[in-house]
């Protein structure tokens, strides 16, 4: 049985996401302990029961110790089945985090999914429906399997109420070499706004349209349902010949306006100066696919604490080391060593 460390890294639930979705695929054991021991509420979380849930429903998978606010458990995989799932997280946990999960197992199983998961859509720290849509998964056609991914209702934290709905295609992985990035062909920025005053979205368009670094972006406002709210994103997407990275700044408390659009303005400038194909969440994200289709890569900027922690626990289960290495124009290759 592989024992994994939750301290390790930056001590987050992405240890346990990861283990559990690598676990299902390598049908090996695994006991984790002292988990999100670096986060100011350690232990399970519901997103977290809920994606430990998932994983035992879709991999015939049993799991000792299974509580909000559990430390340690133990999963034991069985057998993958693919098909229909319901996931509820009954929160605003992230749809998109459960997704990370079972999703590996899913991609490459004997035969199709569709899964409904409901919670939160667009969470703080996880990646928000439209990066799943038009950033992740498209790059994840490459590798072979196809998932297309439906956003149904919108889910803001904390009321979370959303619903997405997945389709996947399972197919053997191949390795891809991921090229340059190719040409900026247009920069658009969306704010998303449900329940909030209009002048909130307003002040955050005004702000981030006259920052620095953003050539020609176009803006747009999506005021949704006041039911759908309170939420708030401003999202800033950057279409490359070969694809979109997308950052998103969440509207929190104590957050002012000026400040979230000023933040995401500035993480996509400065991913526009660097010339790397992946972002970091991106980056993160393409680790274990990379890992389990035995070879490819792509460029990124510096890597995150977040995806040296991945590599780490990705390394424990496949064997396989990714390693990062700098390169003369400033960006880092990301491969399989
Ligand atoms: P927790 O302990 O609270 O579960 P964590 O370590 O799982 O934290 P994060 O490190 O914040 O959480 O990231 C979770 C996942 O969400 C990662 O795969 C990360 O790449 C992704 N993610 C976070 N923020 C974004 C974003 N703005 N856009 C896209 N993906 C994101």
């Amino acid at each position: 049985m592989i024992i994994i460390d939750g301290t390790a890294g930056e001590g987050g639930g992405q240890i346990l996401r990861s283990s559990l979705a690598l676990s299902l695929v390598m049908g090996e054991a695994f006991r984790i302990e002292n988990i999100r021991a670096g986060r100011p509420k350690p232990g399970l979380m519901r997103q977290h029961v809920t994606a430990v849930e998932a994983a035992c429903a879709v991999g015939g998978a049993t799991c000792d110790g299974l509580a909000l606010g559990a430390r340690d458990i133990t999963f034991r995989p069985g057998r993958i089945t693919p098909g229909d799932h319901h996931f509820a997280i009954g929160t605003a946990g992230s749809t998109s985090l459960v997704l990370q999960t079972v999703l590996p197992a899913l991609m490459m199983a004997a035969a199709p999914s569709r899964l409904v998961i409901e919670g939160g859509t667009h969470n703080p720290a996880a990646p928000p429906f439209e990066f799943l849509e038009r950033c992740f998964l498209p790059r994840l056609a490459r590798f072979g399997p196809q998932v297309t991914a439906r956003l149904i209702r919108h889910g803001f934290f904390p009321a979370g109420g959303g619903r997405i709905e997945v389709e996947i295609e399972p197919a053997p992985l191949r390795p891809v070499d991921f090229g340059g990035r190719g040409p900026l062909r247009g920069l658009v920025g969306t704010v998303l706004i449900a329940g909030l005053p209009g002048g909130i979205a307003r002040r955050e368009i005004e702000t981030a349209s006259t920052a620095p670094g953003l050539p020609g972006a176009t803006w747009h406002l999506r005021i949704l349902p006041p039911d759908l709210g309170p939420g708030n994103t401003l999202s800033i997407e950057a279409l490359f010949d070969d694809g979109s990275e997308i950052v998103t700044g969440f509207a929190e408390r104590g957050l002012g306006a000026e400040a979230l659009a000023r933040v995401a303005a500035r993480r996509m400038a400065g991913f526009l100066e660097t010339g790397a194909w992946a972002g970091p969440h991106l980056a993160d994200q393409l680790l274990l696919p990379l890992a389990l289709a035995g070879g490819g890569g792509f460029t990124t900027v510096a890597p995150s604490g977040h995806g040296l922690t991945n590599a780490e626990v990705i390394h424990r289960f496949t064997g396989r080391r990714i390693v990062f290495t700098p390169q003369a124009d400033g960006t880092h290759g990301v491969a399989l060593a």
